[in-house]
């Protein structure tokens, strides 16, 4: 429902070609599929997948394979179902055999990220796991405060920098070792704000994933990049960066109870080919739900 709400904009801006899909002839194919390319543009689907999902309805509509407009909306919605699940990747967490797992969760600052955070240790909590959180922000003077409001309301453990000095590689490593020592299924690590392009804040990522791996050799687990679902086409951007730093392996996607930009996320899973793993509905606790990619097509396109 939240989902469905936040792409109100979007729908809006599908709706003209919902209508001329209604009384869809051939002869109307041209002018149904110029729509639909500049309404995908409008929706922050980019230039590049736009044309991608135009040019394949257009193959099949040629080839008599679509022969009405219900038709074209269900390859319309499979098409884009197919670039949001990318061939199959694993939008589950995978947190190996070794404990305890480590997940590491980064991104922009304001982005979601301690919230996103705090929500996932709640859903694991719930499921009976064992969570360790560690403050790695140690660059936003209230981000570890935040943090251990959330470690309060979700009943969890926290590690925080002692010191005002304390570096946020020695944070991780700090929690990662007491969560090897006392049993921990998981530690769930938060990092530093950052924009993309402050080169020396991308590069302590860098350090921290050393120094966890250092701990656990293998670890983290997963590097989840938390991305605010109402940025336009720049968060095809803030990934490519992220990923090309530090590894990400899954997407958060926060915000999509606001106004969400839905395309651009179906451009990032198709241009990098990691998976979206959850999504944010809102700032409570239940808030943050796995990603469900039929949802989300249907949401976009009912
Ligand atoms: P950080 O700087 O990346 O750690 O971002 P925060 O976790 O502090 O979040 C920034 C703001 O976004 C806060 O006001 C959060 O409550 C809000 N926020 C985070 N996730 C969501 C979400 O899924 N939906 C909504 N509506 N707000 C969110």
């Amino acid at each position: 429902e939240k989902l469905f709400s936040g792409f109100s904009k979007t729908r809006e801006n599908l709706a003209v070609v919902d209508e001329l899909l209604l009384y869809w002839n051939l002869a109307d194919t041209d002018r149904v599929l110029d729509e639909l390319e500049e309404a995908l543009l409008v929706s922050d689907f980019g230039p590049k997948i736009s044309i991608k999902i135009v040019d394949s309805l257009r193959d099949d509509i040629l080839a008599g394979k679509l022969k009405s407009g219900s038709e074209i909306k269900d390859a319309l919605k499979r098409c884009v179902l197919e670039l949001l699940t990318n061939k199959g990747s694993k939008t589950e967490l995978q947190l190996g055999f070794r404990k305890p797992a480590v997940i590491m969760v980064v991104g922009v600052n304001g982005g979601g990220k301690t919230t996103s955070l705090g929500k996932l240790a709640h859903r694991l909590k719930k499921e009976g796991v064992k969570v360790l959180l560690a403050a790695g922000d140690t660059f936003r003077a209230a981000a570890s405060e935040q943090l251990e409001i959330w470690a309060e309301r979700t009943g969890s453990e926290i590690v925080v920098a002692e010191g005002e000095k304390a570096k946020a590689p020695s944070v991780l490593s700090q929690a990662v070792k007491r969560g090897k020592e006392q049993g921990y299924d998981v530690v769930l690590c938060d990092t530093s704000g950052r924009l993309h392009t402050n080169y020396s804040l991308m590069e302590e990522l860098v350090s921290c994933k050393k120094a966890v791996a250092k701990v656990i050799p293998g670890a983290p687990n997963e590097i989840l990049l938390v991305l605010d679902g109402t940025t336009g086409l720049n968060m095809l951007q803030q990934a490519r960066e992220f990923n090309d730093v530090v590894g990400v392996t899954g997407f958060i996607l926060t915000k999509l109870d606001g106004s969400a930009r839905g395309g651009c996320v179906v451009s990032v899973v198709d241009e990098l080919g990691i998976p979206v793993k959850f999504v944010g509905v809102g700032e409570g606790v239940d808030d943050l739900q796995p990603f469900d990619a039929e949802a989300f097509v249907n949401a976009i396109f009912p």
